[in-house]
């Protein structure tokens, strides 16, 4: 039957922040809350089990002190978000082990059901054998030290991707501003030490996201760096001109190098209005989904949809709605091969070539 077949296929995902969301929203029991499954995250061990969600990148973001909410700053025309100052090394380092101790707590309590991958066979071992595989991500550099021992560390604890910046400047480079409309080419490119890492991560094969950094920032990174280029969880700044999103140009460069682009559910990044609103139609996301296929190709599209980050449109709600996607891919008529592509091969195989198999 048309759009059942598609409706349980396995996916792999970009970006996630349920680590975060898990020790501030389910602090007391934060483990036990997603080993068992919780009503406060939208992802968790029985949902994503359910959901045919295999794995993905789970980021591991320091945030700031100050919090601006986002929704008091829109207006029908747009939106300008403060930026918070960049934070102390000493409090991201903290925030950071915090957040890697509990993914490998998860880990040590899943009686084998969750897995943190280190490679691309990692990743399809524990595909095959029903296990949860989570590549650990960090959002933002801000904890890494301008000697790159951090780097080490985090490495030897199951790092393989790195965010250059989150939207707060850093050591390291400059992010785009939640601002709206926006172009991304605002400030300045990225350091000098932000160079030097670009060249630490490549010969670590860590990948190196290009979600959240500026315009300038993205081309120094396609200059120097010799792994395909990535954006985990951005969209098509031609159909939502957000910053956080990705012009022409952009996709075309990351085509040119054999990358991927995780496509990103937050309302903010699809709706050509820029709003954070739930209501944006499942229509919107396969609007993107088409645009970035016939920029990048069909080896360049994947999923990254930003669960535990932000609010996602009601019709997805949660893990349990990502297969509804698929399910309207195939209605449109989109062979499953390439559903299948975006749904979990695309990342597979580009992250063989980047933190290698
Ligand atoms: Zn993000």
């Amino acid at each position: 039957m048309i759009g059942k077949a598609m409706q349980n296929i396995p996916f792999f995902d970009g970006h996630n922040d349920v680590l975060l969301r898990l020790l501030r929203e389910c602090f007391d029991q934060p483990v036990a809350s997603f080993l068992s499954g919780n009503q406060v995250t939208q992802l968790d061990l029985p949902r994503a089990q359910s959901a045919g969600f295999s794995g993905g990148l789970f980021a591991v973001f320091a945030p700031s002190l100050e919090h601006y909410d986002f929704e008091e700053y829109q207006s029908p025309q747009g939106y300008n978000v403060p930026m918070p100052p960049p934070i102390p090394l000493d409090r991201a380092q903290k925030l950071t082990f915090e957040m890697f101790d509990l993914l490998h707590d998860i880990e040590a309590g899943s009686e084998g059901q969750v897995r943190i991958c280190r490679n691309a066979t990692d990743i399809k071992d524990a595909t095959a054998k029903g296990q949860l595989a989570a590549v650990l991500h960090i959002e933002g550099a801000d904890c890494i030290d301008a000697d790159f021992k951090m780097l080490d560390t985090l490495y030897e604890r199951g790092l393989r991707s790195i965010g250059l910046v989150w939207s707060r400047n850093n050591i390291f480079g400059n992010g785009v501003p939640f601002q709206f409309p926006s172009t991304p080419d605002i400030g300045a490119g990225l350091t000098e030490l932000g160079k030097t890492l670009v060249a630490e991560c490549n010969r670590r094969r860590m990948l190196i996201d290009l979600s959240h950094l500026n315009e300038k920032g993205f081309w120094d990174v396609a200059d120097l760096s010799t792994a395909p280029l990535v954006a985990t969880h951005s969209n098509a700044h031609h159909l939502c001109p957000s910053p956080r999103n990705l012009t022409d140009k952009q996709l075309k460069a990351i085509a040119d190098s054999g990358g991927v682009v995780g496509i990103n559910f937050a309302p903010c990044f699809l709706a050509a209005d820029g709003l954070l609103q739930s209501t944006v139609p499942l229509s919107t996301i396969l609007a993107h989904t088409n645009y970035l296929v016939d920029h990048l190709g069909e080896d360049g599209v994947a999923l990254g949809s930003d669960f535990d980050g932000i609010m996602m449109p009601e019709e997805i709600r949660d893990v349990s709605g990502v297969s509804i996607i698929f399910a309207a891919l195939e209605r449109t008529g989109m062979p499953s091969k390439m559903i299948e592509k975006i749904a979990y091969n695309n990342w597979i195989r580009v992250l063989s070539q980047t933190i290698g198999v």
